[in-house]
C-alpha cells in the first residue's frame, strides 16, 4: 500500500495551500461580511486551472486526478468555505454533467468555456419540495414543436445567478414510461431563456459569499437538443453526480476542519490563563489532538474514495462513508475550535466564529447524513 502523494498531486495541493493563504484568507471575514461573491477569486482559480482541474485537456480542464481535485477543494476550504463550496459546485454539480453525459457539441458548447472558468454553471435537483426525495421532482417538461417547455420551481442552487453563470442543468419530469412510472431527464437551460428568471440570493446562516438561489420556469423555452444524455436518464445521471460531488463536499469538510484546528491551535499557543498558555492545559492539549486525530482519520477515508475513482472502481461506498464521516467530523472540530477561544470564539472578528456559521451545511448538503445513512443502509444490504 502506497500512502505517497504523486508528484503532480503534491504541486497541487501546495498550489492551492499557497493561493488559499496568501488570496483567499485574508479576505474571508470581509467577503463574508458583506456577502459578497469573490469574482476575482474565481478568475484567478480559472488562472490556475482549478476550475477545471479534473477534466481532460481537450476540453479545456487540468487533466488532474481526482486526488488533486479533492486536496485542492480541501486547501481552499481550510481557508474559506465559500470560495471552496464555488469551485467545488462548479466542478463537481456544474461541469461534471456534461463532460460525463454531454454529447461532443454539448461539451464543446458548454464544458470548455467552464472548465476555462469562464463561466459557471449550476445543477438544478432541488425543489422547494423535493430535496431529500429528490425523485419527488414535481418541474415538468414537455417536448412541443421541437422545443421543451418548462414549467416549475428550483431551490437552493448553488452558483446558478452570477454574472458570469452562463445557465443550469435541471431535473425535470418528461414524460411517463410505459409501466406508469415518472420520466426524469437532465435539461440544459441557458441563463438568457425567456421565461427563466432567478431570485435574489438567499440570505444563509454560512456560505455567506457564495451565490444560491431559487429558480423559476415558466413556459421557459429550450431546444430539444438541449436534453443531456438520453431521454429518461436524469434519475440516473443526478445519482451518479451526487457520487462523485459526495468526495468534494467530504474534502470542503475536512478543509473546514484544518482551518478551525489552525485558529485553535494558533488561540491556544497566544491565550494565557492561570499565567501560562491554555495550551498548556491537558483539558486544551487533548482537544487539539483528538482534533487532528478524527481529521486525519477522515482525510484517509476521503482519499481513499478519491483514489477508489481514479482506479475506475466502485468508489460509491467509500464516498458515502467519507461525506457522512467528514461532515460530522466537522461539527465536532469546529465546536470544539471555538470552545478553544472562549468568549472570543463568540466575536464576528474571529475567524471560528464564521466557520462555526459556515460548517452546518456540510450535514446538509449533497445528502443529508440522514439520507448519507440510508445510503449506506442500503449498500450494507440492510
Ligand atoms: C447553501 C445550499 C446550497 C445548495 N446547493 C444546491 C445545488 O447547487 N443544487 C441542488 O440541487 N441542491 C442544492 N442544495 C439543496 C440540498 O442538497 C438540500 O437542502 C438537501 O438535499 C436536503 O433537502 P431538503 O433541504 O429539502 O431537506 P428535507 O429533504 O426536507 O429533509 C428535512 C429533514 O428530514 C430528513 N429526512 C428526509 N427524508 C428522510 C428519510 N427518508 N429518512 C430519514 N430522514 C429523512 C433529512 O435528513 C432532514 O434532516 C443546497 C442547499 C443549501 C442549503
Amino acid at each position: 500500500m502506497d500512502f505517497d502523494l504523486t508528484d503532480e498531486q503534491k504541486a497541487i495541493q501546495s498550489l492551492a495551500r499557497e493561493f488559499a493563504s496568501e488570496e483567499v484568507a485574508p479576505r474571508a471575514e470581509e467577503m463574508d461580511r458583506e456577502e459578497r461573491f469573490p469574482y476575482d477569486l474565481v478568475a484567478k482559480m480559472a488562472e490556475l486551472g482549478f476550475m477545471g482541474l479534473p477534466f481532460s485537456e481537450e476540453y479545456g480542464g487540468a487533466g488532474a486526478d481526482t486526488v488533486s481535485y479533492a486536496l485542492a477543494v480541501m486547501e481552499i476550504a481550510r481557508a474559506d468555505a465559500s470560495t471552496a463550496i464555488t469551485m467545488a459546485a462548479h466542478v463537481s454539480l456544474g461541469a461534471t454533467p456534461f463532460y460525463l453525459f454531454g454529447t461532443e457539441k454539448q461539451k464543446q458548447q458548454y464544458l470548455v468555456p467552464l472548465a476555462r472558468g469562464e463561466k459557471l454553471w449550476g445543477f438544478g435537483l432541488t425543489e422547494p419540495n423535493a430535496g431529500s426525495d429528490a425523485g419527488n421532482v414535481q418541474t415538468k417538461a414537455e417536448l412541443r414543436d421541437g422545443r421543451w417547455l418548462i414549467n416549475g420551481t428550483k431551490a437552493f442552487i448553488t452558483n446558478s445567478g452570477t454574472d458570469i453563470t452562463g445557465g443550469t442543468t435541471i431535473t425535470a419530469v418528461t414524460g411517463k414510461r410505459a409501466d406508469g412510472s415518472r420520466e426524469i431527464s437532465n435539461i440544459i437551460v441557458p441563463q438568457d431563456t425567456p421565461g427563466f428568471s432567478r431570485s435574489r440570493k438567499y440570505r444563509k446562516m454560512g456560505w455567506r459569499a457564495s451565490d444560491t438561489r431559487e429558480l423559476s420556469f415558466v413556459d421557459a423555452a429550450v431546444p430539444e437538443e438541449n436534453l443531456l444524455g438520453p431521454r429518461g436518464e436524469g434519475y440516473r445521471q443526478f445519482l451518479s453526480i451526487l457520487d462523485g460531488g459526495r468526495i468534494s463536499v467530504a474534502a470542503l469538510s475536512i478543509g473546514l476542519a484544518l482551518g478551525a484546528y489552525d485558529q485553535a491551535l494558533a488561540y491556544s499557543k497566544e491565550r494565557h490563563a492561570f499565567g501560562k498558555p491554555i495550551s498548556k492545559f491537558q483539558a486544551i492539549s487533548f482537544k487539539l489532538v483528538d482534533m487532528l486525530t478524527q481529521i486525519e482519520h477522515a482525510k484517509l477515508m476521503m482519499l481513499r474514495a478519491a483514489w477508489e475513482k481514479d482506479e475506475g472502481r466502485d468508489y460509491v461506498q467509500a464516498a458515502s462513508f467519507a461525506k457522512l464521516f467528514a461532515g460530522e467530523l466537522s461539527h465536532r472540530v469546529v465546536n470544539e475550535a471555538l470552545q478553544i477561544h472562549g468568549g472570543y470564539g463568540f466575536m464576528d472578528e474571529y475567524p471560528i466564529s464564521r466557520m462555526y456559521r459556515d460548517q452546518k451545511i456540510n450535514e446538509i448538503g449533497e445528502g443529508t447524513n440522514e439520507v448519507q445513512r440510508l445510503v449506506l443502509a442500503r449498500l450494507m444490504g440492510l
